[in-house]
């Protein structure tokens, strides 16, 4: 039977956002510094068994929504077939975001493992900045992605942060990819997880500056309905296909709706992006711990979570501010 987990500000958890490896082949200017970071021993990451066993439990609890992510997915081994074996939970709505630069190896299966959605993170159409900003030549490869998503049908959403002086120019065209195609570009305000600590000493491209952009250029964007729990504030110019979404993920101006949680690759549980995780869930499966007592682990830890990502960050105990590298987070 399904306990419905539920925290202690009224807000039901359906959604488990899973980081399945620090590692990655790209190096964003806003995830990583440019010598990459210190990854974790392998034998620290969840196994595929672990977080098989953690989804199996999260749907027992009212978890119905899954996304996999990193690091890139792709470069941990074996990464498909898990998919797969995800697929094949009955009720569950399986969703990836993924950098693009190894996925069009996998369209095929994906589409037959009947994935979800696929959040592909692009920050640019131009070959030079996107060299720049991700320190590595790989546009091409992320565009054969797009295409085969596109063709297959499967569900595309494109995320791109906004990045002062770096790719302010791209916002448009990023934009009118929806003219075409009925796809969700969204985006992102950038955060300071990077490895690094705040590029910035004040968001300048915050989510009214970046509506303001788009509407300046775009004058037939118009709002439309935002999605149950979605994070994006959703628009779209009269005529095109797709959606063009606003992440407020800095200004944190979604947090009332909130209905996730994540654990990080090395099953850090974080009832928050922006706390410091809260126990570790793959420590007490090696302990022993029953399903049983798994689960009540993760509905005690819900029972403690901010009200919003602001009392969040002021509750961290380790990283004062927040700086640590989105690819041990996931997202
Ligand atoms: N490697 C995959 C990718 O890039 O799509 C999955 C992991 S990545 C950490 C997940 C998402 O986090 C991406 O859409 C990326 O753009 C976003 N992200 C990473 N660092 C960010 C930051 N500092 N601010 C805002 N979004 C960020
Ligand atoms: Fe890698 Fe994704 Fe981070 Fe870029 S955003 S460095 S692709 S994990």
């Amino acid at each position: 039977m399904v306990q419905q987990l539920i925290d202690n500000h009224g807000r039901p958890i359906h959604y488990l956002r899973l980081a399945v490896t620090d590692r990655c082949n790209l190096r964003c200017f806003y995830c990583m510094p440019a010598e990459g970071i210190d990854y974790v021993p392998k034998g620290d990451l969840m196994s595929y068994e672990e977080m098989h066993r953690l989804v199996r439990l999260g749907m027992e609890m009212g978890i119905n929504k899954v996304r996999i992510t990193g690091g890139e997915p792709f470069v941990r081994k074996d990464m498909i077939e898990f998919l797969e074996e995800l697929g094949a939970m009955s009720g569950l709505s399986l969703n990836l975001t993924t950098n693009g630069t190894l996925t069009h190896h996998y369209i095929d299966r994906l589409e037959k493992l009947g994935i979800a959605s696929v959040n592909l993170s692009l920050d640019t159409l131009d070959r030079q900045r996107f060299h720049e900003i991700t320190r590595r030549d790989e546009l091409p490869q992320v565009m054969e992605t797009l295409e085969a998503l596109l063709e297959r049908n499967i569900r595309v959403k494109i995320n791109a942060v906004v990045m002062k002086d770096k790719n302010i120019d791209d916002l448009v065209p990023l934009a009118l990819l929806s003219e075409k195609h009925p796809l969700e570009m969204r985006f992102i305000e950038e955060m300071p997880f990077n490895g690094e600590g705040a590029h910035y000493p004040v968001l300048e491209w915050n989510h009214l500056r970046i509506l303001d952009h788009l509407s300046n250029h775009l004058p037939n964007l118009e709002k439309v309905p935002d999605g149950p729990n979605a994070t994006a504030k959703k628009f779209q110019v009269q005529g095109f296909k797709g959606t063009i979404g606003i992440i407020a993920a800095f200004s944190r101006t979604f947090c009332g709706t909130c209905d996730r949680i994540r654990v990080t690759p090395v099953g850090q549980l974080k009832t928050c992006l922006y706390d410091d995780g809260v126990f570790n869930v793959k420590n007490i499966m090696r302990a022993g711990a029953t399903d049983e007592q798994v689960k009540t682990s993760i509905a005690d830890a819900v029972q403690h979570r901010a009200k919003n990502g602001f009392e969040a960050e002021q509750n961290r105990r380790f990283h004062q501010p927040v700086q640590e590298s989105m690819s041990t987070i996931g997202g």
